[in-house]
């Protein structure tokens, strides 16, 4: 069985651009790795953030539409996105969320060894972080008043809304290796490999749930891993052998992507790993100019005047430039 190592991305859709950065980049302190357009809509920005080099596992995407409807979160939907940080870091972000004003719950307990924070950004979007102390092994970021010892270390896990369970974890452990992992209330979790940080979903079962609607502050699709590209092939067979229907491969410059909703709705996508961030610019510039895929290229200068600039918070200098 050709099996996913785990979250690669998750794309959501937000309102304005530049709240949009002054929230992921200025107060959680991720680094913008990757200002472009929507490929399929180019008027609009397609905003990356992830740690220092924008590893699969640590990515948010988001859709900024200046004019976007919010959204309702739902059933057939990403509910919650879990954000990972070390378990040393928790009172860090107690404090600094306290600081900026972003009300908060917890901590939480859950899954017995995990401290949960939960909250919402400026569109209404379910964030959590997770404190573990797995995630202090993972690379971070020293950002915007974050330091890196503090950072969030990517994606932790995603939590599925679903009106029945069954059908979306047989697709889970069915087609991309999951296996379940653990129980707690309502909520089942399943995990890849050794159900680090970035390898966990988790499904909350609700039979007569509301759907949940698209639009700001909603989650529009959640991204698996494939190692490669005869992973993601070999995936893609797998899906379809479940009786899915799954899209050919398509080029998103950063990584080979193939989408496919799966019974409870949720729109799933197959990313490769490669090429990564830097394909189209040097890592100590990433995400500091627009990038545009070839076939838009051609519309830079249209793109550069309808888009609205985006101001980038500073980077917390290191405490070695710091002294020098
Ligand atoms: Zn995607």
């Amino acid at each position: 069985m050709f099996r996913t190592s785990g979250l690669h991305h998750l794309t959501a859709i937000a309102s304005d651009p530049q709240r949009n950065v002054d929230f992921y980049a200025g107060i959680l302190g991720l680094r913008l790795v990757k200002q472009t357009v929507n490929f399929d809509d180019p008027d609009t920005y397609h905003l990356y953030y992830g740690d220092g080099t924008g590893r699969p596992g640590s990515i948010l995407t988001f859709f900024p539409w200046p004019t976007a409807r919010r959204g309702r979160v739902g059933a057939g939907q990403v509910a919650e996105t879990q954000l990972a940080i070390p378990t040393g870091a928790l009172a860090f972000w107690i404090q600094r969320l306290t600081a900026h004003q972003i009300a908060f719950a917890g901590p939480l307990r859950r899954f017995e060894h995990e401290a949960v924070l939960t909250f919402t950004d400026h569109d209404g979007m379910p964030l959590a972080l997770v404190a573990t102390d797995a995630a202090g092994t993972l690379p971070g970021w020293a950002g915007d008043g974050v330091p890196e010892v503090m950072s969030i270390r990517g994606l932790h896990a995603v939590t599925l809304w679903v009106q029945r369970r069954a059908e979306t974890a047989q697709v889970l452990t069915g087609t991309l290796g999951f296996r379940e992992l653990a129980t707690q209330g309502d909520i089942v979790r399943h995990a890849v490999a050794d159900a680090v940080p970035g390898t966990m979903v988790d499904i909350r079962e609700l039979p007569a749930g509301l759907g949940g609607t698209g639009g700001a502050g909603t989650v529009h699709h959640v991204a698996f891993r494939a190692a490669d590209d005869d992973f993601e092939f070999g995936i893609r067979a797998q899906v379809s052998a479940a009786g899915l229907s799954i899209t050919g491969q398509i080029d998103r410059t950063y990584f080979r992507s193939m989408y496919f909703r799966e019974p409870g709705h949720v729109l799933f996508e197959l990313a490769t790993d490669g090429p990564g961030f830097t394909v189209d610019e040097a890592d100590a510039a990433l995400g500091t100019t627009l990038q545009l895929p070839p076939q838009h290229e051609h519309l830079r200068d249209s793109l550069i005047e309808r888009l609205v600039p985006l101001r980038r918070p500073d980077r917390m200098p290191a405490t070695s430039e710091m002294l020098s």
